[in-house]
């Protein structure tokens, strides 16, 4: 299957899931927009390297998926968006009663209103074009809670309903809407986690990793980033054409619990 000549945009893409999901969109040969909220050497050096491996054009873009204009600003300075992966994300964790309200307005900003504008300034190019592929990284905590994750459970709750959403709103076009629901997957989001679990439960960090953090994942295996990449392709590609307004757990078992 290529995607040749498709332009995809992915949120939150210089590093773990959103890196993992540009590399395998270009593996299928559509162009990649990567983006985040820095404007490093490092982050155009990845678009050069992202490009020339798989023969695509692939660029960087800065922009601040917690300022809605930024979000908007992403999909016109690419200049057409056919898809567009909702991937930018943060965690904090915290009882509610402590949570602080800045981190609770950074994670909803971040994790589900970025994905509102970015969506709304996408549609029309994509409606123009006559394709158009949204898929939106939500999470196992898209469909199930744990205590102390409250916006986080909230922002990806928030987006599954949103891409049902948005799934309705073009049902009748050649454009579809889901969300992937992965469980762990061992990325730098994961990894700043191990340590302090570690400590919290006075285990090694491969303890910590396999008792706590793998506890609710009954193939105590982590997901990786490739996978989550190449379930975005095949959300991409014509069989999925029906498939629209759903989630794809990719979580080794967690929501079967
Ligand atoms: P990560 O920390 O490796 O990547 C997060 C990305 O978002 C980075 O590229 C970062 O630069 C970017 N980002 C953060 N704030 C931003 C902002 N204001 N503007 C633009 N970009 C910003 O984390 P990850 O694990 O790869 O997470 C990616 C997504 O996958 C998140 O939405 C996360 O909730 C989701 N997810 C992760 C896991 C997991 O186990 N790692 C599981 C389920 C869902």
């Amino acid at each position: 299957m290529s995607l040749k000549g498709k332009i995809a945009v992915i949120t939150g893409s210089n590093s773990g899931i959103g890196l993992g999901v540009a590399r395998e969109l270009a593996r299928a040969g559509a162009d990649v927009v990567i983006n985040s909220f820095t404007d490093n050497k490092e982050d155009h050096d990845l678009a050069a390297e992202i490009g020339k491996e798989h023969g695509v054009t692939a660029r960087y873009i800065q922009a601040d998926m917690s300022k809605p204009d930024q979000c908007r600003a992403l999909i016109e300075k690419a200049g057409a968006c056919d898809i567009l992966v909702n991937n930018a994300g943060i965690q904090h964790v915290a009882p509610i009663e402590e949570f602080p309200t800045e981190k609770w307005d950074a994670i909803i900003a971040i994790n589900l209103s970025s994905a509102f504008h970015t969506t709304a300034a996408a549609l029309p190019m994509m409606r123009k074009a006559g394709w158009g592929r949204v898929v939106n990284i939500a999470s196992a905590h898209g469909l199930t809670a744990s205590p102390y994750k409250s916006a986080y459970i909230a922002a990806k709750h928030g987006i599954v309903g949103l891409s049902k959403t948005v799934a309705l709103e073009t049902a009748k076009e050649p454009i579809t809407a889901n969300a992937i629901c992965p469980g762990y997957v061992l990325t730098p989001l994961v990894e700043a986690q191990i340590p302090d679990t570690a400590k919290k439960y006075d285990m090694t960090e491969e303890e910590a990793k396999q008792k706590v953090i793998l506890e609710r994942q009954p193939s105590k295996e982590f997901a990786t980033v490739e996978q989550i990449g190449g379930t975005t392709v095949f959300l991409c590609s014509p069989a999925a054409d029906q498939i629209t307004g759903t989630t794809i757990s990719v979580d080794g078992g967690w929501t079967a619990l």
